[in-house]
């Protein structure tokens, strides 16, 4: 791929002074500044200036240019670079990052990702939902309300004040860089950062838009509408494609995750897609054998809970657990047994149990403590 030459991009001759190369990118550059400019090649036409400024207002790199060409200064072989290769070459260590992919990054705030120079897509948004049980039973539709960055109304995401435009920045003088030199017993350190006020444009906007002070972004909150389907569980994540934040050099706003916790139940528990109910039953029922009803999430159910039924039993009531999330058919109800020993009888209960075990031949000379323990013993209760 043939590039083109950094001279030509800046419109001026391989004799350019620094003075007359500095004031052709700061022409260019405030002319394609992409909060200027909305031609949709600004922002390509702008990384070109930029780059060709790069090269050219460094004496090093510029020298290096003149004699290998685009070789010789490969920004993306220097990108990150921190200037380690200087080390033997020069008596100043060059600690400057490499401002051109500086001012990308933090211009187009994709700041994070890896360096590109295309669109990149929005940040994805997480928002932590809780629901009910009964919710995730039967499925819900739940508005959430949250922040996000949105491009600013008034501006359009220029940051400008509507009718003004752009000017050098003050800080940096339009190189878009600031250099600081340190003075240490190792040497002279220069370091070269982007400068913050224009993030390394070298031009910032007149006067800044009122309602997003200059940003071109706002922070709004969003009302949106969440359909949980059945059967979603602690943990489950719900997408919601393209309500993250936005992209930036036109590429696509990120997702919205929606997690979701379900509210532990008064009545049941839940493992997967089944269902654990503990239901309470007498010592009677229990020996005898007895028709329960149990609660279900949609409506009570009968039981039959057979003759000699130990504690601790677990029946299972098939299709009475939650939905499957994927695919049809529900998880299962399982009811555990709990035998409630009376805690206060009457004397004529009391009476008929002494009858009881006497006729089971148990011991009644204590009639109280002796046959309890032993309804412990057998019931490990
Ligand atoms: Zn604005
Ligand atoms: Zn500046």
């Amino acid at each position: 791929m043939s590039k083109k030459d950094y001279y030509e991009i800046l419109g001026v001759g391989k004799d350019a002074t620094e003075e007359e190369i500095k004031k052709a990118y700061r022409k260019l550059a405030r002319q394609y500044h992409p909060d200027v400019n909305k031609s949709p090649d600004a922002a390509e036409k702008f990384k070109e200036i930029n780059e060709a400024y790069q090269v050219l207002s460094d004496p090093q790199k510029r020298a290096m240019y003149d004699k290998f060409g685009h070789v010789g200064v490969d920004p993306n072989a220097a990108q990150g670079d921190f200037g380690g290769g200087d080390f033997g070459d020069f008596g100043d260590f060059d600690f400057g990052r490499d401002i051109f992919g500086d001012i990308f990054d933090s211009f187009f705030g994709g700041f994070g990702e890896p360096r590109k120079k295309g669109p990149v897509r929005g940040a994805d948004i997480r928002y932590d939902l809780e629901i009910t049980l009964e919710e995730a039973f039967l499925g819900a539709e739940k508005e959430i309300e949250l922040y996000r960055t949105e491009s600013c109304p008034r501006c359009g995401g220029t940051g400008a004040k509507p009718g003004t435009g752009a000017k050098t920045c003050p800080v940096c003088g339009g190189s878009g860089q600031v250099k600081q030199v340190q003075n240490t017993p190792f040497g002279r350190y220069i370091s070269i950062t982007t400068c913050t006020r224009c993030q390394g444009t070298g031009i910032v906007i007149e006067e800044p838009c009122p309602e997003c002070r200059g940003t071109g972004n706002i922070r709004a909150s969003r009302k949106i509408k969440v359909k949980i389907p059945p059967g979603v569980d602690t943990g489950s994540k719900l997408r919601l494609a393209g309500e993250g934040e936005p992209g930036a050099r036109g590429g696509p706003a990120g997702d919205l995750y929606v997690v979701i916790h379900v509210k532990p139940h008064r009545l049941f528990i839940r493992q997967g897609d089944d269902l654990i109910y503990e239901a309470p039953i007498s010592f009677v029922q229990a020996a005898l054998g007895a028709e329960i009803e149990v609660p279900t999430l949609d409506g009570r159910v009968k039981l039959k809970i057979p003759e000699g039924t130990q504690p601790g039993t677990r029946f299972r009531i098939k299709g009475k657990g939650m939905p499957h999330l994927r695919g049809y058919g529900r998880g299962d109800l399982h009811v555990k047994v709990n035998v409630v020993i009376p805690k206060k009888l009457s004397e004529k209960q009391k009476e008929l149990l002494r009858k009881f075990a006497e006729i089971s031949g148990e011991d009644v000379k204590q009639p109280h403590k002796g046959f309890f323990d032993k309804m412990r013993d057998a019931f490990g209760v």
